[in-house]
């Protein structure tokens, strides 16, 4: 059975102090995880180490990077390897985020490289795909996120991509408030492991945990997770209100 999955990024946001208020609120609040669910966060590099060892005894918690470098080291001032996350323990990283897709130019090429070395280090990504607005008014965001998992995941074996993680973010509905009705995230989702089936087989496409992110809050996260290919959510803003993740966790299937 796939992993249902609650996972927090954080983005930019939070100094340690408020993230540690904001863990600590959290663990106060009634939340629930069962066996086959995770909550993982996804924190600043600089919080790594100290949220995980915030963390560190509770069942099915991990902490994630929300990012990592597609070169194994070197001259590459300001950057943070594969490596150096395994080296204090990092099981996590966030891929392909389409801030970063954005804002740092990250190709599917190079994010094929970036999911190479995380398994390299043994480390698993969460690797983002979605599609910008204009893609979906023109109703052909299915090539569209098709193309990225082919050109960043399908020199990967079955092996590697049993168990991977995915998160479905239309880019369109990231902290715009606007969120994807359940309809279009199922819609979506049944297609990526559609996609995924074809090229890996249906033990490995029913595998892999689908998240869907994009305003998922509270008062939405159990209608959409509960669609049968949506695995649970990679969450934004919600992510920093303790009660809202709270809750978030508690509409995993
Ligand atoms: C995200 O950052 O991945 C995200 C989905 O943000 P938000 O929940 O704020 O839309």
């Amino acid at each position: 059975m796939r992993k249902q999955i609650a996972a927090a990024n954080w983005k930019m946001n939070l100094t340690l102090q408020q993230g540690e208020t904001l863990i600590d609120e959290l663990l106060s609040t009634p939340h629930e995880l069962t066996e086959n669910q995770l909550a993982i966060f996804a924190v600043p590099f600089p919080y790594l180490i100290s949220i995980k060892n915030k963390l560190a005894g509770k069942k099915n918690v991990f902490v994630a990077a929300q990012n990592c470098n597609n070169k194994k080291s070197g001259a590459y001032t300001g950057e943070v390897s594969a490596e150096m996350l395994k080296s204090i323990g990092i099981q996590y990283v966030v891929l392909g985020h389409s801030e970063r897709r954005e804002y740092f130019s990250e190709s599917n090429a190079m994010l094929a490289e970036k999911v190479n070395i995380c398994f390299e280090n043994g480390m698993v990504p969460v690797f983002c795909c979605g599609e910008p607005l204009a893609i979906r008014e023109v109703d052909t965001q299915n090539s569209y996120v098709e193309t990225q998992l082919k050109e960043s995941l399908f020199h990967l074996t079955a092996e590697q991509l049993t168990g991977f993680i995915i998160a479905y973010e239309p880019i369109w509905a990231i902290g715009t408030g606007k969120t994807a009705t359940s309809g279009q995230a199922q819609e979506m989702h049944a297609h990526i492991r559609s996609v995924l089936a074809a090229q890996y087989g249906n033990t490995v496409a029913d595998s892999i945990s689908i998240l869907y992110g994009g305003s998922v809050k509270a008062s939405n996260a159990k209608e959409i997770f509960g669609k049968p290919d949506v695995d649970g959510g990679l969450v934004g803003g919600a992510s920093l209100i303790a009660a809202e993740f709270a809750a978030i966790i508690n509409g995993l299937k």
